[in-house]
């Protein structure tokens, strides 16, 4: 803070923790930024203990660690500003702030923290992209659907695999039925991580195509029949010790691809347990 009172960044007269955090254009854009449900709060809080009550009534659990997240890096950022003429970066701030969150909960086992790490696009090509072994005391699980084009029906492949690649066990299912407009690969993921449950795979990292409703920070408003899917997903999700998700692509998962492939081949479900059908073994 100014011997004056002036705020730093804005020039403005008024310069306290709450200005500094909130009010100031330079906050501001911060929070703009970060896409947080906040921008038409009243922008007049008295100090700052008013404006964490505040958030932490309007807030999720989730939005309120990035909320704490941000607020420390404004801070820092006008630290920057103040002591080394930095300029104000509110791109840099949230991008700061997302991945000291993403540290963290990177360091935690925990419930509920989704790290959906992207597939690499290796630089070198295609084949460079190896399937990548999980960590000693978790388990892969791949999956992919296929649409069985004489049928219509959808079937998924699913694999699980330890951390020197052996295998656990392996599904190929159709895909269960949902109401129409919704993406069969919902229910495969739901195959996916229900197998895995129930054969007391808790600490998992799942491989698969691209699902929307595991982005994180999807909302739920169960406004729709495809929201209330989503939170299916979800409420699966939450019973693993550890979860961790990749997304894979169409190289790295063709063991799995080739085992939704064998779907029309049966009736109904097969599993097999630490062993995969011999079709499979020629693509590992
Ligand atoms: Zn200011």
């Amino acid at each position: 803070m100014r011997r004056d009172d002036c705020c730093s960044c804005c020039f403005s007269a008024v310069d306290s923790v709450c200005h500094a955090l909130w009010t100031c254009p330079a906050a501001n854009d911060v929070w703009l930024e970060s896409n947080l449900r906040l921008h038409k709060w009243d922008r007049c809080v008295d100090n700052f203990c008013d404006l964490l009550m505040l958030a932490r009534g309007r807030l999720g659990d989730e939005e309120i660690e990035l909320f704490s997240c941000l607020a420390y890096f404004i801070w820092d950022q006008r630290n920057k500003l103040v002591h080394e003429g930095s300029a104000p970066n509110p791109v840099g701030v949230v991008r700061r702030a997302r991945s000291l969150l993403q540290s963290f909960k990177l360091s935690l086992p925990q419930v509920g923290h989704i790290d959906r790490v992207e597939a690499q696009q290796s630089a070198q090509g295609d084949a460079d992209l190896r399937w990548e072994a999980p960590k000693a005391g978790e388990y892969k699980v791949n999956w992919e659907v296929c649409k069985d084009s004489g049928s219509n029906v959808w079937y998924v492949g699913v694999l699980i695999r330890n951390h020197v690649g052996g295998v656990m066990a392996c599904l190929c299912s159709p895909v269960m039925a949902l109401p129409r407009g919704l993406n069969p690969r919902v229910g495969a993921c739901i195959h996916a991580l229900k197998f895995a449950l129930e054969l007391g795979f808790l600490d998992i990292c799942l491989e698969g195509p691209h699902v929307n409703s595991l982005e994180v920070g999807s909302s739920f408003q169960t406004e729709s029949i495809a929201d209330m899917w989503n939170e299916e997903v979800w409420v699966f999700i939450q019973r693993f010790h550890h979860f961790t998700m990749s997304s894979s692509t169409d190289k790295v998962n063709r063991e799995t691809l080739g085992l939704a492939q064998l779907g029309p081949s049966f009736v109904g479900s097969r599993v097999w347990i630490e062993e995969v059908p011999s079709q499979i073994l020629r693509l590992m």
